[in-house]
């Protein structure tokens, strides 16, 4: 008898305190698209890559997830083959055409060979073969978006901030700083984009998750626990948080 796939969603409590610390780094400010219109796989994966610290949007339909892929920035998008509205190659292709690159895991059922070569062909990146365990699905997202990442660098530099995303670590002047997984990812993302003034919608978009609860001084409380904890210990060092008044925020001299 085929298993359910919900069976092999397993939570990621088995991994060890240390090995969940280290890929905190890999995940925040992460953001993923999941198309699937199982909705209980979908929401099973979405709880399990949730819990991973990724910010997560989740669609049933080819249509949507199309329209989600277009118009919002995402790091991965995982994509199921049999879709209604419009069917997972066609998605990839269109996506493809238009000139979005986002990494693309394709879901496909047993028996589906042929539709692998033919996701692959499309211009998806991997795919994986439902029913699947979701510590494999996790190392293929992870391998997914570890290439673009690689390609910035581990340590992120401002002024005598540091950020390592490693070692999930955090110093300014020598002297480390501790900072919640939230607080963490908002600084990476800040710092990914130095001297750029980030909009209050793109720091939600790559923080938190579309559909999370936010209200509507989140990121200014978000930002003032960072403020805490990065400028205000340091009175004698410039300041590297800034508000620009109606625009948003930005990290910098
Ligand atoms: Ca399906």
């Amino acid at each position: 008898m085929r298993r359910d796939c919900h069976s092999y969603l397993i939570s990621p409590i088995l991994y060890s305190q240390q090995i969940l610390r280290n890929m905190v780094y890999y995940t925040s400010c992460m953001r993923i698209l999941i198309v699937e219109d199982e909705h209980k796989i979908a929401n099973s994966i979405k709880k399990g890559l949730t819990q991973e610290s990724y910010a997560v949007d989740v669609c049933y339909n080819g249509t949507d997830g199309l329209d989600l892929a277009s118009t919002e920035d995402y790091d991965v998008i995982v994509l199921d083959l049999l879709l209604p509205g419009m069917d997972g190659i066609t998605v990839c292709k269109k996506l493809r055409t238009d000139n979005i690159h986002t990494p693309i895991l394709m879901l496909t059922a047993k028996g589906q060979t042929g539709d692998k070569v033919e996701g692959l062909d499309a211009g998806a990146d991997d795919y994986l073969t439902k029913p699947f365990a979701f510590e494999e699905l996790l190392a293929r997202i992870r391998a997914l978006v570890r290439r673009p990442r690689n390609e910035v660098g581990t340590t992120l530099k401002i002024e005598n901030l540091t950020l390592n995303t490693l070692a999930y670590e955090v110093k300014r002047a020598d002297k480390i700083i501790q900072l919640s997984s939230r607080e963490f990812s908002l600084l990476e993302y800040l710092m990914r984009h130095p001297n750029t003034t980030l909009t209050k919608d793109q720091i939600i978009g790559h923080v938190w998750n579309y559909d999370a609860d936010i209200l509507p001084n989140t990121v200014e409380v978000y930002i003032g626990y960072l403020r805490n904890k990065i400028d205000k210990p340091f009175p004698r060092k410039p300041m590297l948080i800034h508000t620009i008044r109606g625009f948003g925020y930005k990290i910098g001299k």
